[in-house]
């Protein structure tokens, strides 16, 4: 029998308490990748315990000597580059530039971390009085619970953990149970680099072990990505919890803009990489296009002739474009909001949501297949399938008239705020968007997908609060503190305050 693999807690391997085991599948072909033992709500009290017991060492070792030991993962991650990537695209199902891409994610944001750890990290602040000096330090919040999605299972944890553990918190992670094997991989990166016990510690399973981390009264800071619905959730726990803070980075119902000025090169080619990259399983991904009138046919004509042959199939091939859909239940929910826009009324146009046979290469029948699916609806309409995220690749063309004013107020009627694009030669237009698009993410003549870890990440309105992302991500796991001292021998106060004291007998 193949080994089962175990949670990493207080510098050990161990099995846990639980009885259960839960396997990760390649959503390609239903290969199986690897057995997991699932955490209990033992596991996860362990694991706090030990992040709890290593913080005071390790917040005490300088930034610097912190950050010796995200180097050595770095250089891991830069070495098993292509192992990783392919373990990325079987796990995830992530076509193989992406799978490769996620790596490098990853050792950009570590390589952020680790390198900041030699730059500044506070403020020399004046004083009203002269002889004060006063500074703004960052001091590490605690143990950190990080709680990650499948989507990026290599990228998206490092972008929790690299900054934290750098800024001298202690880290209780849970991977996706949909990536655990990326998870085992990740945590040998941090056991081969000696990260000392109960400063990193994973525990692999399902949502009740996240619950049981969010809900730890010694977790002082969680982190989370993944479902709005979710990490509502999480909010709303934390927040009945003083003193404990969450930093959430969830769904967006995304718009493409294309305005009559586009360049209709651009515009397609934006449009097809933000609607059907990773199949439309990114939070940044676009199920909307709103597209001026003018150029709406021609619009039309051209990304409906992408979408019908668009290469869906093996993400190990280099010709393929779109994987699978991460697992059954998913391509149950994609194809019951196809259903739905149909119900709804909406005029489709392109319906690829069962793949002809001949599609699905060889020996992938028990893949998630679904191929894009295209439609037009009003914009005004009152459609919950032109308002509700589906993460997959579900999109609506939305026809617009008058000045770009009007298609900025249709970008912002939905409940998110994650991510969005303008196609425009006109820079006014661009402008306009810049300023008024409720996102937090905008992109001008480009995709709306595709971050990079020095910027910040993350959204508005609905879509988040905090921004788990490089300089960002300082915030959510430090606190800033104040310091002043006092060089002189005499007590003066700011603002005219007396330092006088008065007895009777004055
Ligand atoms: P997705 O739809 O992308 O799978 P989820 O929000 O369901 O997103 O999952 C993201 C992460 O949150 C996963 O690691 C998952 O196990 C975890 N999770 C799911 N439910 C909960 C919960 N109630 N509390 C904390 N974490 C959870």
């Amino acid at each position: 029998m193949s080994e089962t693999h175990e949670h990493y807690i207080d510098g050990e391997w161990v099995p846990g308490e639980g009885a259960e085991t839960f396997e990760s599948y390649n959503p390609a072909n239903g290969e199986a990748l690897g057995t997991f033992h699932r955490a209990t709500e033992a596991d996860v009290e362990r694991a706090v315990a030990a992040a709890e017991a290593a913080f005071d060492e390790w917040r005490d070792l300088s930034y610097i000597d912190r950050a010796e030991y995200l180097w050595e993962v770095y250089y891991e991650l830069r070495e098993r580059h292509e192992e990783l990537g392919t373990v990325v695209t079987k796990e995830c199902g992530k076509e193989i530039s992406e799978g490769k891409a996620d790596v490098a994610e990853a050792w950009h944001m570590v390589e952020w971390a680790a390198g900041d750890a030699r730059h500044p990290q506070g403020d020399v602040v004046p004083s009203e009085v002269a002889a004060k000096d006063a500074y703004m330090r960052r001091s590490p919040r605690g143990v950190t619970g990080c709680i990650t999605p499948w989507n990026f299972p290599v990228a998206i944890p490092f972008w929790h953990m690299a900054v934290t553990l750098v800024h001298g918190n202690t880290v209780v992670w849970k991977p996706a149970e949909q990536t655990p094997l990326c998870g085992q991989i990740i945590a040998e990166m941090m056991v081969d680099a000696g990260i000392p016990d109960g400063v990193f510690n994973m525990v692999q399973g399902f949502g009740d072990a996240g619950a049981a981390i969010v809900d730890d009264e010694r977790v002082d800071s969680v982190l989370f990505t993944g479902s709005a619905e979710v990490g509502h959730e999480i909010q709303l726990k934390v927040a009945e919890e003083p003193g404990k803070q969450v930093a959430c980075e969830m769904g967006g119902k995304n718009n493409v803009i294309v305005t009559e000025n586009a360049d209709m090169e651009m515009a397609v080619h934006s449009a097809v990489m933000s609607s059907f990259k990773t199949t439309g399983q990114r939070c940044v991904s676009s199920e909307r296009l709103v597209v001026h009138t003018d150029v709406y046919d021609e619009f039309k004509e051209r990304f409906v002739e992408v979408a019908e042959n668009v290469a869906v199939g093996d993400p190990l091939e280099e010709g393929t474009f779109m994987g699978p859909l991460i697992e059954a239940q998913h391509v149950e929910k994609v194809t019951s909001y196809n259903e739905l826009a149909r119900t709804e009324g909406v005029n489709v146009l392109v319906d690829r949501t069962e793949l002809d046979d001949d599609e699905i290469p060889e020996g992938h029948e028990d893949g998630h297949w679904v191929g894009p699916f295209v439609y037009e609806a009003d914009p005004d309409a009152d459609l919950r399938c032109i308002q509700e995220e589906v993460f997959g690749p579900h999109v609506a063309l939305l026809e617009y008239e008058g000045d770009v004013d009007r298609a900025i107020e249709i970008h912002n009627d939905t409940n998110y705020g994650l991510a969005g694009a303008i196609i425009s030669e006109d820079y006014r237009q661009i402008h306009r968007f810049r300023d008024h698009a409720e996102i937090g993410l905008k992109y001008a003549n480009l995709p709306c997908i595709g971050a990079e870890v020095q910027l910040p990440f993350g959204g508005v309105k609905k879509s988040g609060n905090g921004y788990p992302s490089a300089r960002e991500v300082v915030e959510a796991v430090t606190e800033r503190t104040a310091f002043t001292l006092n060089n002189s021998k005499e007590i003066e106060m700011a603002q005219g305050l007396s330092a006088d004291i008065k007895t009777r007998e004055d």
